[in-house]
């Protein structure tokens, strides 16, 4: 086999901005990043590509909310699956029109992927990751005591409700995935960090009210199927020391022990590159040997060495 690189496709890669979010918008943005992952391909590595899914599950629910009254609302498990399925099918075409262009015979295939996390995680106890639309105080109230959820003020921006963000355990369906790649496919897989479930005592998996984050997940899977490469495509080129304040500092390279150490440091905001870091860290302490965050159009660039940052055992 080839060189075997876990690509995980960030939320600039779906959606470009707020005036940029239709389903025909999202299917442009998804066009672009594909050129670059095929050109990849090309190059002769072997991809898997993951991807978020924050906005889409917040469109489902939204929708879900507002025809509650004629409808069932879904479920987030099933939210989960469904972005799974419209986000892979995106990626599937996209990439099925490069590759015909380019004259490659390859072909996308989609797992519906299911992650398994741990019933005893702390996050059940304390739901911190806020989803869907927002709502006044009084009806955010009102719709927690009706549904059982737990709602929160989120950063004064309004009312919404909060799910456990657990840390994921195991990819159930990693060996389909494996199997694929060494069939030759390019397979997308544990789309938005996975379809949260819990074992139950019987060994059966049951779905949960739960997300995970897609960075986690996605060092999960570059570590069980032993990727050489995990990816980590985003909105910056490079990660930086003092992001955003005096004294930023743009890094070429990282070694394990100074990511870790910056990590200490609080350079790495905990809801966007702090996962990523957390993901690379676990990574490359389970035997993984190179990763690389950049932006989707520097993905060629950042693979031959002149940008991107690169983080090292
Ligand atoms: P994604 O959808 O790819 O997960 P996020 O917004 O979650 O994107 O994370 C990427 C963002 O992290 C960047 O756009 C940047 O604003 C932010 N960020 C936080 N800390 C840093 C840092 N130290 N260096 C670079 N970017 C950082
Ligand atoms: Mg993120």
């Amino acid at each position: 086999m080839a060189k075997v690189a876990v690509v995980a496709i960030g939320g600039n890669s779906l959606i470009k901005d707020k005036d940029h979010q239709t389903v025909p918008d999202q299917f442009e943005t998804t066009r672009e990043t594909c050129v670059h992952i095929a050109s990849m391909i090309e190059q002769g590595w072997d991809v898997v590509i993951t991807h978020g899914n924050g906005p889409q599950v917040g469109f489902i629910l939204l929708r879900s909310e507002l025809a509650s009254h004629v409808l069932h609302t879904v479920p987030l498990d099933s939210c989960g699956a469904d972005t799974q399925g419209a986000i892979g099918y995106m990626i599937q075409q996209s990439l099925y029109n490069e590759f015909e262009k380019r004259g490659m015979k390859k072909q996308g295939a989609t797992v519906v992927t299911q992650v398994v996390v741990g019933k005893d995680d702390l996050a059940f106890q304390n739901p911190s990751k806020p989803i869907g639309p927002f709502y006044g105080e009084e009806e955010a109230r009102r719709l927690g005591a009706e549904r059982g959820w737990v709602v929160k003020d989120d950063a004064g921006r309004g009312w919404r409700r909060v799910v456990p963000s657990p840390i994921p355990l195991e990819i159930v369906e990693r060996a389909a995935i494996r199997t694929l790649l060494e069939a030759g496919f390019v397979v997308v897989g544990v789309g938005g960090g996975g379809i949260p479930v819990v074992r139950e005592e019987d060994g059966s998996l049951r779905g949960v009210e739960a997300v995970i984050d897609k960075d986690y997940a996605s060092g999960l899977l570059a570590a069980s199927i032993q990727a050489d490469l995990f990816l980590i495509s985003t909105a910056v080129d490079r990660v930086a020391l003092n992001y955003g304040q005096p004294g930023q500092k743009w890094l070429d390279k990282m070694t394990l022990a100074e990511a870790k150490q910056y990590l200490d440091e609080g350079h790495f905001a905990p809801g966007s590159m702090g996962p990523k870091i957390r993901a690379i860290i676990k990574f490359l302490e389970e035997g993984g040997k190179e990763a690389l965050i950049t932006l989707p159009q520097n993905i060629e660039r950042a693979l031959a060495g002149e940008t991107g940052t690169r983080i090292v055992p």
